[in-house]
């Protein structure tokens, strides 16, 4: 059995991220990156079997730089390709699932851009070069949003005019979803629950970060919103904050919207707190040794991640367990032993040694006896989208080793 071949593509404005799955194997025949496309310094880096390897790949756009992929990946699946999937942000309220695409989806995704005006764009290049570079495959779209599109509209609208919804699509979408998705459905998988019949809370963490409520595999609440800044805390976003800070921040400092746009999304969150890195790895250590803004940014994280759990309860009948994922979910054992302390009022409780052996990809249960379930379960979002591709092209013929 050979398996089916999917490249998933992750198009940034600059930047094409790929891996090579194959749905019966763990690992990507091959994963890399093409990054500062259009420029003289653009580069392509790959893993594979064999190890690491780069390329300069000068002035390369995205369509060059897929068909500069396109050796590898005929080299490293000699049996073929079956099709592409590609991660888009943001599909609005248009797309409740992952989709095949073609020129009204395309459109559809387009006419989603006052939504996502950084990301969407960026996917649609790599949609485009892919669409050149294999013109003869099936090619699916998998939107972070579209898991969220289950939300009630209780959990979903601001308390704004509703003009403004009506006529702007102001409301809550979420992200991360495919995420989100991924863990809950293998938490069930691990606990040989079944999906349809269970409820979880989900953190993803990593350098954004997001909470979601799952009930019977579907989000019922999610802490982002009509943007990624919404919620938690993350690396360099600040999460909530007040929004009457836009006009302070104006009126105090004389800023214009793009500035407190720009600090709020790229100098807040662990770096601002801190003073020092959005890197947790950083903050523990410089933590560790007394740097007090290292500190305060892990205290601040925690405690409103816990915050932010708590509420996501408010959409669970019952508590199957708590799933932490993500480069600090699936590594650190500090952040997720600060949070759950904050989460005592929900009976939640971790057992120290199962806590400190879920790292690097070991996935488990660490809670103590008596607790409702904690797990770690790593993410992959990149085997979810090949596996939404999979089903789309073959009905039914998705396998996951
Ligand atoms: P991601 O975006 O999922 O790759 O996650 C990136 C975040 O995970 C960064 O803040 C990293 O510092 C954090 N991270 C990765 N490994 C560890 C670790 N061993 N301990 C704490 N944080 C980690």
């Amino acid at each position: 059995m050979t398996g089916n071949n999917i490249l998933v593509i992750n198009g940034g404005s600059s930047s094409l991220k790929f891996a090579l799955i194959n749905d019966q194997e763990a690992n990507p025949r091959i994963s890399g990156l093409a990054e500062r496309l259009g420029s003289v310094e653009a580069g392509l880096s790959w893993k594979d079997s064999q190890g690491k390897h780069s390329k300069a790949i000068s002035k390369a756009g995205h369509q060059q730089a897929l068909a500069e992929l396109l050796p590898l990946v005929q080299n490293a699946a000699p049996e073929g390709l079956q099709g592409v999937g590609h991660r888009v942000v943001h599909g609005g309220e248009a797309f409740t699932g992952s989709c095949l695409i073609d020129n009204s989806v395309i459109d559809a995704i387009r006419a989603t851009i006052p939504l996502a005006p950084l990301h969407n764009p960026a996917n649609l290049m790599g949609i485009e070069a892919a669409l050149a570079v294999f013109p003869d495959l099936p090619q699916v779209a998998v939107f972070d949003t579209a898991f969220h599109q289950s939300l009630p509209d209780y959990a979903y609208r601001y308390a704004i005019p509703t003009s403004l919804y009506e006529q702007h699509g102001v409301r809550r979408y979420g992200f991360h979803g495919t995420s989100h998705r991924y863990v809950s459905a293998e938490a069930a998988r691990l606990m040989n629950a079944d999906y349809q019949q269970s409820s979880w809370l989900t953190a993803h963490l990593g350098n954004g970060c997001s909470t979601c409520a799952i009930v019977n595999g579907q989000s019922r609440d999610t802490s982002m919103g009509l943007t990624p800044l919404e919620g938690v805390v993350m690396g360099t976003r600040s999460g909530d904050v007040d929004p009457n800070l836009h006009s302070h921040l104006a009126n105090v400092m004389g800023w214009t919207l793009a500035e407190v746009t720009r600090v709020l999304n790229n100098e807040s969150g662990l770096k601002g707190l801190s003073g020092l890195s959005n890197d947790m790895r950083t903050l523990e250590e410089a933590a560790g040794e007394g740097h007090a803004g290292a500190q305060l940014a892990m205290e601040v994280f925690c405690y409103r991640l816990a915050k932010s759990l708590a509420s996501m309860a408010c959409a669970l009948p019952q508590l199957d367990g708590l799933i932490f994922t993500g480069g600090i979910g699936e590594n650190s054992p500090l952040i997720r032993s600060k949070t759950v302390a904050h989460l005592r009022l929900l009976g939640l409780q971790l057992d120290d040694a199962a806590n400190l052996r879920c790292i690097r990809g070991v996935a488990g249960e660490i809670q103590a006896s008596g607790s409702p379930r904690v797990l770690v379960v790593p993410t992959n979002e990149e085997l979810q989208i090949a596996l939404d591709t999979l089903n789309l092209i073959q009905p039914h013929g998705a396998a996951h080793a």
